[in-house]
Order: C-alpha cells, then structure tokens, then sequence
C-alpha cells in the first residue's frame, strides 16, 4: 500500500428502508468525516447505497441524497434479487467506481458503525479482510438464535470454516475484490468465499443494537434459502454421507435377505413379523427421501449456476 490514505467505500443494502435510509446516511457521512479527520482515510471515500428492488420510497431519498451529498452514490436494481446479490453488486460496482477497501453494513444500522474504524485500523496494519462478529445475539428471537448457531456449528462440521456469530459486517480489499471477480458462480455464498480464499483475515468484535426502524427483511424461507445455498455452494459432504449411507444400508439390508432366507430353508419358521416390515420400510423410506432432497438441493444448484443467468439487473446507477 502507498503512502496515500486509502480511499473506502461504504456498500449499504437497502430493501424497503425509507423509514431508516436517511438517517443511515446521515451517520455514516460523520463517521466517515471523522475518519477522513483522523487521517486514516482520504477524502475520496464514499457511500454506496444498493436499492435492491425497494416499493416504497427508498430510491427517491437515495437520490435526493445523491443531488445533495456527492459522496454518495447508488444503483438500483429492476426488482428484488435479495441481500446477498445487493452486497455482489455493491462489491462490483465500488470495484469498477474505485476504491481501496469496502465495507459493508445493514440500512438499519443494526451493526455499531462506530467499529468501522477499527475495520480501518486492522486494514491499515495489513489485513485484506476484516471480518465483524457479533458480542452477543441479545437482539434476535430465540428462533433465529437457535438456527443461527446450528447453521455455524453445521457448516464448520461440513468442513466450511466459517467462524460462528460471523456477520455480512465486513470489510474487504481491493485484492479481495480482485479474486471475487475470478469467482463466476452465481449463487456465490460471501461469508464463505471470504473464508475461503486465504487472504490475510482479521477479526473485530461489535455490539448487536436493535433495529433502528421499520421490520426486518429477512422471513423464515429467505434465511433457509441463505442457510442452504451456504451448504450447498461450499461442501460437498452431504453428499458423501449419502453414499456411506447406502453402502451401509445395502450392508445391513445383505445381512437381513439372508437371514431370513436360512430361517425360510432351514427352520421353516418365515416369521409373522408384521411390524418389523412397516418399521423397515418406513425406516429405508425415510431415508431415502431425505437422501433424494439432499441430492435435489444440489441438482437445483448445478441447474441454477448452469443457466447463467445474470446476478442482478441494474435500472439505474447514480455515480
Ligand atoms: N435486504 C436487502 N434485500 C432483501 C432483504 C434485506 O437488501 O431482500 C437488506 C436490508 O435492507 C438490510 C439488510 O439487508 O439493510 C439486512 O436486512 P434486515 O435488517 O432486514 O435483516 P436482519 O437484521 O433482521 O437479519
Ligand atoms: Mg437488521
């Protein structure tokens, strides 16, 4: 890195936050101007704000904002592609603008913007990614808390390391932003392809506060879309459990055809064992659908990466 303070970006998502959106901005201008003040980062830096396909009036105000502050930019996308594709399109898009680190933070500044700074420091030092983690899930239901610690604990068993209470709070490299664009898959998974790419990686903890306005985006089907897309984008270990499985299975499966062919010959005895049956056949059958879902999950990702169909679609760009 030269001499020159680096220029960052500030990718914000935005889906339905009319009720957030300015105020965000607003905050996110002081902490920048604290930073540009403490020489940490140039005047250059910006704010870029992804309009993922709002209803409401979010892209009214992001251009109003736009006219009045030229540090701050932002695209709309044609409709709601969902906040993983906002965040790859917000990393592109401040790529192809210029910038020398990024970071991303929720509308509802749920995240303490007060830690970016420390994002800074850590990058200043060396680290192409700063990764934010949660102190605690104090803000979250029960529900949430639960899947999201399974999630972890899953995704680290299938040999994804992902570190648990990880956070899409991060900051990253230009150099980081290089190599993502070596990743053509469509469905990228970002908490796991930061993970995975080797670059040096630092950690800073942040406090979880509530939702400054309006709801929450994200319903139970959009976070096991998330959840699921995270397997299965990045191991392949389902799917070797199934083959172990059948081995195992047809093993067991030999034994019993045999036994019960030497008790049919030799004792004359073919037992009346009713319940044995419903409870083997409602056993393998169960097994079996599980398995084809699983296997499914990954035809439908290999369909949907094979038709290459673009992440997003721009209406507008305001840069
Ligand atoms: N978001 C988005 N597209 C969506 C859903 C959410 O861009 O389809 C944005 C949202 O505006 C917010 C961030 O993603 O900036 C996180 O969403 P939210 O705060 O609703 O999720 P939660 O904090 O409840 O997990
Ligand atoms: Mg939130």
């Amino acid at each position: 890195m030269s001499n020159l303070k680096p220029i960052l970006a500030i990718i914000v998502p935005c889906y339905n936050e009319e009720l957030c959106v300015v105020s965000t901005v607003e905050r996110l201008l002081e902490v920048k101007a604290d930073l540009v003040h403490k020489n940490k980062i140039s005047e250059d830096s910006y704010i870029y704000l992804v309009d993922d396909g709002s209803k409401d009036d979010t892209w009214k105000l992001i251009s109003e904002m736009h006219n009045k502050f030229n540090d701050v930019k932002g695209l709309k996308f044609i409709r709601n592609f969902g906040n993983q594709k906002a965040l790859i399109a917000g990393y592109e898009c401040v790529r192809n603008l210029g910038c020398d680190c990024a970071v991303s933070i929720d509308a509802d500044l749920q995240q303490d913007e007060c830690a970016i700074e420390r994002f800074i420091d850590k990058y200043l030092q060396g680290a192409d990614i700063v990764s934010g983690i949660r102190n605690s899930r104090k803000t979250d239901t029960l529900f949430k808390k639960t899947t999201a610690i399974l999630f972890y604990k899953l995704m680290n068993i299938l040999g994804a390391k992902i570190p648990m209470n990880h956070s899409d709070f991060r900051l990253v490299s230009k150099r980081a932003l290089d190599i993502m664009e070596l990743y053509p898959e469509k469905y990228l998974f970002l908490r796991g392809f930061f993970n995975e790419v080797g670059l040096k990686t630092e950690y800073v903890t942040f406090d979880v506060k509530a939702r400054m306005a309006g709801e929450s985006k994200f319903n139970f089907l959009k976070l096991m879309g998330l959840a699921l897309n995270g397997i299965t984008s990045f191991s392949v270990v389902p799917l070797r459990i199934i083959s172990v499985l059948g081995f195992i299975m047809a093993f067991v499966s030999f034994i019993i055809g045999a036994e019960t062919v030497v008790e049919k010959i030799f004792f004359h005895n073919t037992p009346n064992g009713w319940a044995t049956n419903i409870i083997l056949l409602c056993f393998f059958g169960g097994i079996q659908i599980c398995c084809l879902g699983i296997i499914g999950e990954y035809v439908g990702q290999v369909f949907r990466e094979v038709k290459s169909r673009p992440r997003y679609i721009k209406e507008i760009e305001l840069k």
